[in-house]
This record gives C-alpha cells, structure tokens and sequence, in this order.
C-alpha cells in the first residue's frame, strides 16, 4: 500500500500544532513585509496597527487586505519583499493585458511550491512509480511548472508534455504510458473525446488519475472525465497571486480541497462587510501567505466565494477543507484558462470606435470555451454589405486576440437590437453553467 501523505507529521498535525505554526509565522510575515514593501508599511498605518500588535493568528483581522488592483498599482516589482538577487523565478497571471501582475519565487519558496504540488500528488495515490504526464501549460502561468516541480520532488517520472497537439497528447498517453494526468478539466474532457472518437477505450491507456483545475468545472464534469478515461479525477485550487496550483489539494475523499495551512491563513469573509463569517457558511476566500519570502501577500481578496469546514476528513488529514469555488464577487470570466474581466472587451470596442452596447455570449463546445461577443454598429460604422461588416467583424476579433489572448467570434448586429437594461447591464450570459 503506497503512503498516501508527502509530510505525513504536516498533514495530519493536531489543530493546536497547526495554529503554533500560523501565529509565529504570520508575525514572521507581518515584520518582513513591514520592513521590505513600502505599501504594507503604509497600509498598516493607516490602520493604526504595527507588527507588534500581531501576536496570534486571531490578530490577522487587524490587518488589511490586498487586492488584485494594488497588486497592479505596485507592478512590475513593488510586493516583492527580499533582493532581487534572492528571486530565482518569475510567473504572471495569465491577463495579458499589461495589467497582469508579476510574482517572484525564492528557492525556498520553489522548495515550498514542490511540497505542496507532491502532497496533491501522493493525495491521489501516485508514488515514485508513476508517470506524472503535465498538459498544464508550461511558462509564465503557473500550472506547468507548478505540477511539473511537484511531480519531480516526488521522485515520479515527470513528462512535461505542456498543452495543446491533442493527438501527440493522446500518443504519449498510450505510448508512455502515462499514469496521472494533470490539465485543466475541460482539456481533459477533450482528450476523453478524442480518445472516444479514434475508437480507444479508456482500459487501453493506464492511466489512473487526473488532477484538474485553474477553472470551475461540476461534479457532474468529474463523472464524465472519471467514465471516459477510466480514472478517479481530482481537484486543485490555486492563483498565481499565492502561489499557483495546490494552494488547496483534494484527497481520495473527493469531498472538498485541503488547504496547506501550514503555508497558507484561509479566511472566510462577507464580500459586502467584509467581516470573518463562521465556518460552513459561504463568503470570499481570503488568503495570506505565511511562508513565501519573495512574495508574501496578506488578507489576499481572491474574488472567488466558497465555503470552509473544519469537519474530520477520514483520510486523517487535518488541514481545512474548502468547496469548490462557487462563483466569484467580480465578473471576471475565465476562458481557455485566461482570465478575461467584461471591461477588457469593451476597451477595445470604444477604441476601435463602436459604443458599448454588447453582449458576450460564453458557451462550452466539444467542452472547449466559446465566446461570441454581440457587437451594435453604430452611425459611423454602419454597413449592410457582407462583406464590409465581415471585414469589421474580422478587425475587431484580431484586436480582441491581440490584446487580451483569447480568440473570440464578434458579430456585428443593426444599431439597437441590443436589448437596453433598465437597472444593470447585462453584459455577460454564460451558458457554460459551471458551478454546481
Ligand atoms: P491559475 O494560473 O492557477 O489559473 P490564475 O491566477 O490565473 O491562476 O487564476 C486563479 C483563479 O482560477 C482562481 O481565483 C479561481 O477563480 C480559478 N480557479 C483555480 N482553480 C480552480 C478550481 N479548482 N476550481 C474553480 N476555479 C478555480
Ligand atoms: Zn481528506
């Protein structure tokens, strides 16, 4: 029977022990950021609060939050709290915008990043024997890497495969022989397609589990991926701003993802009051980083709405367990794994001269991301030849492409039929109904 913990003394520490070590490191992390990154120091003082008020993790609600926007504010490097020399990685969240945000890894850091991406990995049972097959991509997002350092430290055979070519995928699968598969799930329902349609059933490849994440995905989703490529498929929680993948890790339980709370403080809160709610109940996901040396990031608003529990979990691992994203607090969308905010489309419409009346249609194709943005023509930029508005259609999608990395279908539509709202605009209609 293969050991089913990385850190068996972590993973299973008593809560007492596991709230020594947040209170001594988070007052670790109050201090180094106080010291190294100007914006904290003036955060905190504006909130009347110094190091020396942090003496236990029930001190955290005295500190204040950080959000994507300061993180923008600071960029390229303003959060980073140790030497340039100290940084040995770099990664950006996948907006690629200009207003992405850059974060920065120490080797100990990396070290951490390993650890945690290994402990998802023995989680679903993989030991030094399997092939760990990474169709994450590789480069400045973080679930390449991120998994492919896991599976490395782990002593499994580490294929980094990166994304796309779903035929040379499906070829290393079978001749590899691949055992644990990790993507985003709707890669991994792709594959299971494209396995199906070459007429290859799942018990003809060895693979054994998955690991999926970076975007919501159902219960229902699992069951399709579990049934078309034979494998038990597993969540993973994670954001660039923290860490990446395997902030939060699920176990053979699949009921709910261990957060490392050896590294990492999760705190519920009301997205509107913005004060702590009880366990169970539903509210943002907080974050704060309590052992990053590059990168120590406090009371992160991560946007995305969840629910934490600190029932039992029968795997014996004592560390919390949170839902499922459910939703999030902003309209942000994600797309082929890129992160794409509504605002970011309707930049480019007004610059390219047309007004903002839209409205982005998402769907999930052959369990691939669509997107069709609903554009009116206007005055200025009228036409009723196919072949005029077919050019415009064309100019808009490759600014759009350009822009913001994703490739989307626009269709011009005759001034006004874009129904008017009276209160808020509906800009979005996902019909992708991800969370459930
Ligand atoms: P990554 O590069 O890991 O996708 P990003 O920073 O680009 O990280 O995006 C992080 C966001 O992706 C999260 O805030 C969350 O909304 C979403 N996400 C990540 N993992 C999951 C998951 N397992 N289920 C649902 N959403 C997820
Ligand atoms: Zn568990």
């Amino acid at each position: 029977m293969a050991e089913i913990y990385w850190q068996k003394e972590i993973e299973t520490a008593s809560p007492e022990q596991i709230r020594s070590w947040q209170s001594e490191r988070l007052v670790k992390t109050v201090q180094r950021v106080w010291d190294n990154v100007p914006m904290y120091r003036e955060r905190m003082k504006e909130a009347g609060v110094e190091p020396g008020d942090i003496k236990s993790v029930d001190d955290i609600t005295k500190l204040p939050f950080t959000t994507k926007q300061d993180l923008r504010d600071t960029y390229p490097y303003g959060m980073f709290a140790c030497p340039m020399e100290d940084v040995v990685r770099l990664h950006a969240s996948s907006g690629t915008t200009g207003k992405q945000i850059v974060v920065g890894y120490t080797r100990n850091d990396l070290d951490i990043w390993d650890d945690i991406c290994a402990r998802q990995l023995c989680a679903v049972g993989a030991t030094t024997s399997d092939k760990v097959h990474v169709s994450y991509g590789y480069g400045l997002f973080t679930g390449g890497l991120g998994l492919h350092g896991g599976a490395q430290k782990l002593g499994a055979v580490t294929i980094p495969v990166s994304s796309g070519n779903t035929a040379r995928q499906i070829t290393i699968l079978k001749d590899f022989g691949s055992t644990v598969l990790c993507c985003t799930p709707s890669y991994a329902m792709y594959i299971a397609e494209t396995l199906a349609a070459d007429g290859t059933s799942p018990d003809e490849i060895p693979l054994k589990a998955g690991i999926f994440g970076a975007e919501p995905w159902t219960n229902e989703m699992r069951r399709q991926i579990e049934k078309g490529l034979g494998i038990k498929a597993y969540d993973v929680y994670g954001l660039t701003e923290i860490m990446g993948p395997g902030v939060a890790y699920e176990c053979s339980e699949q009921r709910g993802m261990h957060v490392n709370e050896d590294h990492f403080i999760i705190e519920i809160v009301d997205p509107d009051t913005f004060e702590p709610v009880p366990d169970g109940t539903q509210g943002e996901i907080v974050f704060t980083c309590i052992t990053k040396e590059a990168f120590p990031i406090i009371r992160y608003r991560t946007k995305d709405i969840g629910v934490v529990t600190r029932e039992k979990c029968s795997c014996g691992r004592t560390f919390a367990r949170m839902s499922k994203p459910m939703g999030r607090t902003d309209d942000m969308l994600i797309i082929r794994g890129v992160n794409v905010f509504p605002s970011q489309i309707e930049t480019v419409l007004l610059k390219m001269g047309y007004t903002p009346n839209y409205l982005i249609e998402v769907d999930r194709v052959n369990n691939l991301d669509t997107v069709v943005v609903n554009v009116e023509m206007n005055s200025d930029n009228f036409s009723d030849t196919v072949a005029h508005i077919s050019a415009s259609e064309h100019a808009l999608e490759d600014e759009i492409k350009s822009l913001l990395g994703v490739a989307v279908d626009v269709k011009l539509v005759s001034p006004g039929s874009i129904q008017r709202s009276q209160g808020k605009a509906v800009r979005v209609i996902d019909h992708r109904k991800l969370h459930g």
